[in-house]
């Protein structure tokens, strides 16, 4: 501010030695106070940043292997890996889920660091890439992938032309988003066969309306997504986000799980296993938004750049955001 108010004096002085009228005030002006909002916010990023765990950090996931600075892998069981980026924000985990004949990438993450070395060290079998929905952080190797499965909804085929899909911006949260050329298009309740190995496609829209979990019923394997993940705070705020439709999906799938489910989702600082009753406290959460009873305080997200204020609902092991005003 002082900085802006030394200017407007300079512009004075310059003006009664010149004899130059007194520059009219622009609207513009008022706005210049903020005009250095963007770098700081650079900044803040880049500190951010800086505070990313050091590469092949050792605390993370205990019996990770660093495949590389970047990427961290764990064999959950014999046909089944989780691949995480720790060092990124938002710390994916994608996973790979073998068969006898092909095997599925479900989601790949942001596209910082290409994944496909990692998959090709993994597995031989033919790999096809389905997404858990369209976020940004979800489908950034999409593009290297030959083989990708769409689910089958009027929200996606409405966006798609001879099989290019494109989602909007804000389906993928991000500006420019990918052309996708999609091979298969999953139904919601369609079987998916790897040769040996069932994977079921469950649609749960919540976080967005496109979402799908893949469930392993002989295994009690159920892949969520961002449907609920172990990192902690859920988004109930994304756009398309409906919170009606968020506690129907967990209702069904607490209807349709056993109790020794695990579940995998999409984020995590660590092991991101879950049992089946991380979803009941979802469920209590996300019923007692809907009636009104549940306790929430305020907060930002994200804590840093361009915040946004927010509801934080705890619930059990789980915290869902919604916006401010519901
Ligand atoms: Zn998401
Ligand atoms: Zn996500």
């Amino acid at each position: 501010m002082a900085f802006w108010r030394r200017a407007a004096q300079l512009r004075r002085w310059r003006s009664a030695l010149l004899g130059a009228a007194e520059p009219p005030v622009r609207w513009t002006d008022s706005l210049k106070p903020f005009a250095l909002l963007p770098s700081l916010g650079f900044l803040v990023a880049l500190a951010g940043c800086s505070s990313y765990p050091p590469p092949t950090d050792p605390s993370y996931w205990d019996g990770a292997t660093w495949v590389d600075d970047w990427f961290a892998v764990v064999q959950l069981d014999e046909m089944t890996w989780a691949i995480g980026e720790p060092r990124y924000l938002r710390k994916n985990v994608s996973y790979l889920i073998t068969g006898s004949s092909r095997a599925i990438l479900f989601d790949s993450g942001p596209g910082e660091r290409d994944i496909t070395p990692v998959i090709a060290s993994l597995t031989r079998l033919p790999v096809i890439h389905a997404f858990s929905h369209c976020h940004s952080d979800h489908i950034g190797n999409i593009h290297r992938f030959a083989q990708v499965a769409a689910i089958d909804l009027p929200s996606t085929r409405d966006h798609a032309e001879s099989e290019v899909f494109r989602p909007t911006v804000s389906q993928y949260t991000w500006i420019f988003p990918p052309r996708i050329t999609v091979t298969e298009w999953w139904r919601p309740g369609q079987t998916i066969d790897l040769g040996g190995r069932n994977l079921l496609v469950v649609h749960v829209p919540g976080h967005t309306p496109e979402s799908i979990a893949l469930f392993d019923r002989e295994r009690s394997e159920l892949f969520t997504g961002d449907l609920i993940y172990a990192r902690g705070d859920l988004f109930a705020m994304s756009p398309g986000s409906s919170l009606r439709e968020y506690l129907d999906s967990t209702q069904r799938l607490l209807l349709m799980l056993p109790p020794s489910t695990v579940i995998l989702g999409a984020h995590a600082a660590g092991d991101p296993r879950l049992s089946r009753d991380a979803l009941v406290d979802l469920e209590r959460g996300l019923h007692g938004i809907l009636d009104g009873t549940a306790a929430w305080r305020p907060g930002w997200y994200p804590p840093w750049i361009f915040p946004l204020p927010v509801r934080r609902y705890p619930s059990g092991r789980v915290v869902i955001l919604t916006h401010l005003l519901l």
